[in-house]
């Protein structure tokens, strides 16, 4: 039974038909407020600001019920409770219904990044302070995180990251750029990846900062996709100053930090996340969802008739694949839990996961046809959606790593095939030859 401590959450020993019955009646009491105003659609005008400011009240409302960060631990704001916790709140919405789902898909999509990702990466690394600020922010709803990795040099080469941070007495001086950043124009922090050692090989010179988005010489400049959206940015620094307080883990190990979030990216991406907050996921439709964001079955539903047998086999291919994608990442968690596999199995799921979003995106596309290519401009055409989500089809099979990335993590750390040869491995990294090195920092 519940253990009502007082410390502001229920405590560990809650058991799982009381925490089912809270989400259940939590569900109720708020979901129609939440939704009242419905879900501002991606990519027109100020969307992501007003789906950043209403996944922020969603989550300020889960904490407020004793309802946010099931698997984190208490003293940092969580709950202290399981994975089946986690589960039996998002059966709870799916349970709901659309205007649920919808809150929830939103609620996943925008607080992966700081819950399912930066947050446990900070578990496992960050001070005490770090923690209780940092990670109660997330989960009261206060903070959204992006994370900046990528350089207009290249992100499949993480390790080769050129944007420097040099100690000047209790400051890093962070100069260079980042690109393709998620979310940066309505996040608040960051975590970011900056050169600290040039004299060390390219791995070890790095360190991971955390960042005031807010920071003077800090320069955000949204990136307009084709969907019409701003789905990342590019960052510019100038002389930005991060307190020598804000290396999450320790100077010089940011590799090792970069890749722990990048497991706990390609575990919350693909679906195997024991963090990422309640999360309803892409799936093939089902039936629950409204227009925006339909999976197959659901459009399937709406145009099919008798004669489509072809419509109606690809909605079959892509709910089969969605339904063995959810086995798949349910197994791997299981294994990579009981060390039957190494962490760095989430890249199979990651894979996986954008093959069947590919797969998925082309399905809905030929179910939608026509609605999906044109659609009168109050979006109530069924596939007006499907038509905008196609166009980021190949985006979400290269964040959080290229498939070829995916591979190569798999042959290397899964199947302990070879590694790649590497040029640059045990050399000094100002000594490593390249174009792309800022002037006066080569030897
Ligand atoms: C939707 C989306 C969201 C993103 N969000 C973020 C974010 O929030 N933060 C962030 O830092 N970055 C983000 N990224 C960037 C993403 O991580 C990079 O796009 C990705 O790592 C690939 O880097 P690149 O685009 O520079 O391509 P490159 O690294 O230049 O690669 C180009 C091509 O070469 C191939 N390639 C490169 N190296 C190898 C190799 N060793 N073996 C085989 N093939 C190779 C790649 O597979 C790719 O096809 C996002 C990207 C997208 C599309």
């Amino acid at each position: 039974m519940s253990d009502d401590s007082g410390s502001g959450a229920l405590g560990p020993m809650e058991d799982l038909e009381s925490f089912r019955a809270r989400a259940k009646a939590w569900l109720a009491d708020q979901v129609p407020g939440l939704a009242a105003g419905g879900v501002p659609a991606m990519g027109e005008g100020d969307g992501g600001q007003e789906r950043a400011a209403l996944a922020k009240r969603i989550q300020a409302a889960l904490y407020e019920g004793r309802l946010a960060g099931p698997t984190f631990p208490v003293e940092y704001g969580g709950l202290g409770l399981t994975v089946a916790h986690r589960d039996a709140f998002n059966d709870e919405v799916r349970s709901y219904g659309a205007d649920a789902v919808d809150l929830f898909n939103l609620v996943g999509g925008l607080w992966g990044l700081s819950i399912g990702m930066i947050a446990p990466t900070m578990l496992e690394f960050g001070t005490e302070e770090q923690k209780h600020t940092h990670i109660g922010g997330m989960l009261r709803g206060e903070t959204l995180w992006a994370q900046m990795l990528s350089e207009p040099t290249g992100g499949s080469d993480l390790a080769g990251a050129i944007t420097r941070a040099d100690l000047d007495g209790d400051v890093y001086v962070v100069n260079g750029s980042k690109v393709w950043t998620s979310q940066a124009d309505f996040s608040d922090m960051a975590v970011m990846l900056a050169r600290t050692n040039w004299d060390v090989p390219k791995h070890a010179g790095l360190s991971m900062l955390i960042v005031d988005l807010t920071s003077p010489g800090l320069e955000i400049i949204p990136l307009r996709l084709s969907s019409g959206g701003t789905g990342f940015c590019q960052e510019f620094m100038t002389d930005v100053a991060v307190p020598k307080t804000n290396v999450l883990g320790t100077p010089g190990d940011g590799w090792n930090v970069a890749s722990r979030l990048l497991v706990h990216e390609r575990n919350t991406v693909g679906g195997g996340s024991t963090f990422h907050t309640m999360f309803v996921g892409r799936g093939s439709g089902g039936g629950t969802r409204r227009n925006a964001g339909v999976g197959s079955v659901g459009l399937a539903r709406k145009v099919a008739g008798p004669g489509d047998a072809d419509l109606v086999q690809d909605a079959m291919k892509d709910h089969v694949t969605n339904t063995v994608s959810g086995h798949l990442a349910a197994r791997v968690v299981e294994a990579m839990a009981i060390g039957a596999l190494p962490p760095a199995a989430g890249s199979m799921l990651r894979l996986f996961g954008s093959m069947a979003g590919i797969t998925s995106s082309d399905i809905t596309m030929e179910i939608a046809g026509t609605s999906a290519v044109a659609w009168p401009s109050d979006g109530s055409a069924p596939g007006s959606a499907v038509g905008v989500g196609y166009l980021g089809r190949q985006g979400g099979a290269m964040a959080s790593g290229t498939a070829e990335i995916q591979r190569n993590i798999i042959s290397e750390r899964v199947l302990g095939l070879p590694r790649e040869p590497a040029q640059d491995r045990d050399v000094a990294f100002k000594d490593v030859r390249t174009n792309t090195m800022p002037s006066g920092t080569a030897g």
